[in-house]
């Protein structure tokens, strides 16, 4: 397979032009020039960018989505989330899995780092679509069992990461007995909600004497490195130990303005070493998992907080947002492809800045994993996408929406 023509995103920071050669799921060639602007002057310009990579999702969320809107964090998990999510069978989360990866798939996102209740559906689910993907067991405290449930499903999993929730629905005894096995044995990254709002950050101080990172840093959790969606109200020392861990930050900034929780104070993470990521979260608290708006906010509140247009270049985000996907000989064929001939994105003078400032989802054309097409003008290859509508809403009748 060879796309040709073509403008890509390469590392480095540069934007070439030229074709990508791909065989055996990787790219094989690439033959690119120093691009040049305006780039419309091409017949059938298009944009060839890393995979985009969510690594704060819920997916099966899908099934909830919009729900509880204008409620604040603890209000809309407790009354509107969590009674429906009672109710959900694995099938439900299965058809819920199908529609977000779907959703994924056709706005450019390779790869996800997904939370949620049986993992294994989605496991399955991503599987299917020929999407990557990391699933975790979600720990909670006061369920039954759930440790032993944790550490078996990681066991048997390969690929999947370990999972608290956060630190306000486990216990001591709880991270500590996951980081014993993790560290001995497992030793796999975590998935975890850190400071997400500033009710949580205090309440953590107030049972712990300390903050949510510098807690689960001492019950060893954070000893394998992991993701740590949100950091809202994390403090210069947290960012210390998230750098010297490898803990990503993974900012969200739709669920956090939706949820009222505040903005995370990324750039300063940034200069103390942090590695930051983009992240949808669920899609009840934001309403879609289109990657490309959280890379638009992550840019624009940034700079309006700081009162710095310099602050958070297109670059950075695009960095986040691609998170270790690269257009280079021998790197998995993990690619989207952008649809350039249109009204919003045209003149093309700046590609990096269009990119993060004026493009949607929806002018992605097509999606490569591993080089096989996943998402091709509109069309789902891996997906049955008659079956995947009626499984979503008779899902989505069933659970009482
Ligand atoms: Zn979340």
């Amino acid at each position: 397979m060879k796309l040709e023509n073509v403008y890509m995103l390469l590392p480095g920071r540069k934007v070439g032009f030229g074709s990508i050669e791909i065989e055996g799921g990787k790219i094989a060639t690439i033959k690119a020039e120093t691009a040049k602007v305006n780039l419309n002057l091409q017949p059938q310009p298009r944009l060839v960018l890393p995979g985009l990579v969510n690594c704060h999702g819920h997916t099966p969320m899908t099934l909830t989505r919009g729900l509880g809107g204008g409620l604040p964090l603890q209000r809309w998990l407790e009354e509107a989330i969590f009674p429906v999510e009672a109710k959900m069978t694995p099938a439900d989360v299965k058809a819920g899995a199908v529609w977000g990866i779907a959703e994924m798939l056709a706005g450019g996102t390779t790869k996800v780092v997904d939370m949620y209740d049986f993992p294994a559906e989605t496991e399955t689910a991503l599987a299917e679509a020929g999407m990557k993907g990391h699933v975790c067991r979600v720990g909670l405290w006061f369920v039954p069992g759930r440790l032993d449930e944790c550490i078996a499903f990681t066991r048997e999993h390969p690929n999947a990461h370990i999972c608290v929730h956060s630190e306000y629905l486990t216990n001591e005894e709880f991270c500590r007995g996951l980081a014993v096995a993790n560290n001995a044995e497992l030793k796999r990254p975590i998935h975890v909600h850190v400071s997400e709002t500033e009710k949580e950050h205090r309440e953590c101080l107030e049972r712990h004497g300390k903050t949510p990172i510098a807690y689960l840093a001492d019950t060893g959790l954070l000893d394998q490195g992991g993701f740590a969606a949100h950091c809202v109200y994390c403090t210069d020392e947290d960012f210390k130990i998230m750098a010297e861990k490898k803990v990503v930050l993974v900012h969200n900034p739709t669920s956090n303005m939706k949820l009222g929780s505040g903005f995370a104070r990324i750039p300063r993470a940034l200069e103390l070493g942090v590695s930051v990521a983009l992240g949808t979260d669920g899609c009840a608290s934001n309403d879609n998992l289109d990657m490309f708006e959280e890379m638009h906010l992550a840019s624009l509140i940034h700079k309006g907080l700081a009162k710095d247009p310099t602050v958070l270049t297109p670059w950075d985000i695009i960095e986040m947002a691609t998170f270790g996907n690269e257009i280079k000989v021998g790197a998995p064929a993990d690619l989207c492809v952008v649809d350039l001939d249109r009204l919003h994105l045209t003149p093309c003078l700046d590609i990096p800045n269009l990119v993060v400032h004026s493009m949607h989802a929806s002018d992605v054309v097509q999606t490569i994993i591993d080089g096989k097409v996943v998402y091709d003008h509109g069309t789902f290859p891996t997906i049955d996408m008659a079956k995947a509508k009626a499984d979503f809403l008779s899902a989505v009748k069933r659970i009482g929406l």
